[in-house]
């Protein structure tokens, strides 16, 4: 079997590994202009969580066996790419914010996430805090603190106002680039060749894929193929479009922020912290008065969506804390380079504040900020789509969204497993591209909307 995989990303990387480490097909031909994980995948936050509501637990299954990968890539490489389980701290001050976690958490409980955990008393004596590194024997589900005391104990640095904390445990981060760099050598020592090269074409023949053109630095260059696997990232519909095949994309772009937390602020042991409220930004008086001038002064003292979150970033000593919110999430077209808010770094540094009071101190003197992002490329469900497209011989491994990086292995063996006909897992029927031409195939597909997003 001949595989061309279009899109060195984590996607087609892990497409690539699951095929040759996994199922042993040793024609694999990986096609990308850029180096490897370069456009989106190394832009991300890296965390990665099995929570995931919704209607049904076809999100919470594909989580889980790509946690399930990870975790034994991450032994059988030492933990090269420093896989945590310090978990996803939910906090909020509202009690209708309280409630809606609440009802999640128990709709995640069902579907596999693992159990709700309550803690009410001061002191919570069942309540375990996460290790900092490792994850070996960590709890999954939640658990939900709701006394202040027991709060204030484990999380002294949040809001005093918060009034539920709740902490999804099989959850964490990693470094993406050394998971996606890992299962690349796997993969390469496996058989599978690498080309700095553009995909252009794709040409079919009695209805199935048949020739790639590939321009690259030696010119133009036809391949052969039995398979041709889109793993083109942002561009995952363009390069549908060379098979006339329409899949239905939006984008949204997203924006991080690498911040210099000299004073130590958030602990380098926390976990990734969420404020799960809406807000209004807590600007100066005079700032105040100074943005009521102009509309588009004005929009900044309207009330923000919840999600402002932040986690501490690299081992040992280093004071770098990543800041994200997404208050701007209208779809837009891929651009490249990005261009970014420069608004941005207050607004996140003034909303994280509202989850941690104690960042106000770098309000005047905040150190120049490093800042980055790319596109959630995503189905209007935030779905991801993995399996045939209409023409024989095509696959797509796309609309990863948010969370490509810990969907990434998951991804990669459920695609080869139909690449190969292996069999498929009950949930494999979610991601289908075919759903939307039939309606019947996933029924539930109405009820999914793109929420829970980060
Ligand atoms: C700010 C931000 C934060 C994020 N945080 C998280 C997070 O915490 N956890 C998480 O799981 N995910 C997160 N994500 C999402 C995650 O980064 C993406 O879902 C994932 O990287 C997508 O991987 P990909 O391989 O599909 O795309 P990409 O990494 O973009 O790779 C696609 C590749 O295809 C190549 N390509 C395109 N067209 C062609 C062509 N014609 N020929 C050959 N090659 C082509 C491109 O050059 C590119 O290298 C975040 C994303 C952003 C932007």
């Amino acid at each position: 079997m001949r595989v061309l995989i279009c899109g060195a990303g984590i996607a087609g990387i892990s497409a690539a590994y699951a095929l040759s480490v996994r199922h042993g097909v040793r024609d694999i031909l990986l096609v990308d202009p850029r180096p490897p994980l370069s456009l989106t995948s190394d832009k991300s936050t890296e965390a990665y969580r099995n929570w995931w509501p919704g209607p049904d637990g076809a999100m919470i299954a594909l989580m889980n066996r790509s946690i399930d990968l990870m975790e034994s890539l991450a032994r059988a490489s030492g933990n090269r790419f420093l896989l945590n389980r310090r978990g996803y701290v939910y906090a909020t001050a509202r009690e209708d914010t309280a409630q809606a976690l609440i009802r999640a958490a128990e709709n995640a409980a069902q579907w596999g996430a693992g159990p709700v955990r309550l803690h009410t008393s001061s002191r919570a004596p069942a309540y375990r805090p996460s290790p900092p590194e490792g994850w070996e024997n960590s709890p999954d589900g939640v658990d939900i603190l709701t006394h202040p005391e027991a709060i204030r104990t484990h999380f002294p640095y949040l809001n005093p106002a918060t009034r539920m904390v709740l902490h999804v445990r099989r959850a964490g981060w990693l470094s993406a680039h050394q998971l996606g760099m890992y299962m690349l050598e796997q993969a390469r020592d496996a058989g599978v060749r690498l080309l700095s090269g553009e995909v252009v074409g794709v040409e079919t023949r009695g209805g199935r894929v048949h020739r790639v053109h590939v321009q690259s630095e030696r010119g133009l260059s036809d391949v052969v193929v039995d398979v041709f696997v889109n793993a083109a990232g942002p561009f995952v519909q363009h390069v549908a479009h060379m098979l006339g095949v329409d899949i239905p994309i939006l984008w949204e772009q997203h924006t991080k922020l690498a911040f210099n937390d000299y004073m130590g602020i958030i602990p380098r042991d926390a976990p990734l912290l969420i404020w799960s409220d809406p807000q209004y930004i807590p600007w100066e008086e005079e700032e105040r008065a100074f943005l009521a001038e102009t509309e588009e002064g004005r929009a900044l003292l309207e009330e923000f969506p919840p999600g402002v979150h932040a986690r501490p970033e690299g081992a040992g000593e280093s004071p770098i804390v990543l800041m994200l919110w997404d208050y701007h999430t209208q779809p837009v077209l891929p651009r490249f380079p990005l261009e970014f808010d420069p608004l941005f770094p207050d607004i996140v540094l003034r909303g994280m504040t509202t989850a941690v009071p104690a960042l106000r101190a770098y309000w005047d003197r905040a150190p120049k900020p490093l800042v980055d992002g790319g596109y959630y490329t995503k189905t209007r469900e935030n779905l991801p789509l993995i399996g045939p497209l209409p023409v024989e011989g095509a696959f797509v491994i796309g609309a990863l969204s948010g969370f490509g990086i810990m969907a990434a292995c998951g991804a990669g063996d459920l695609l080869a497993a139909h690449i190969v006909g292996a069999p498929l897992p009950e949930d494999a029927v979610a991601f289908h591209p075919a759903h939307y031409s039939d309606p019947h195939l996933y029924p539930r597909l109405s009820a999914w909307r793109g929420e829970w997003q980060l």
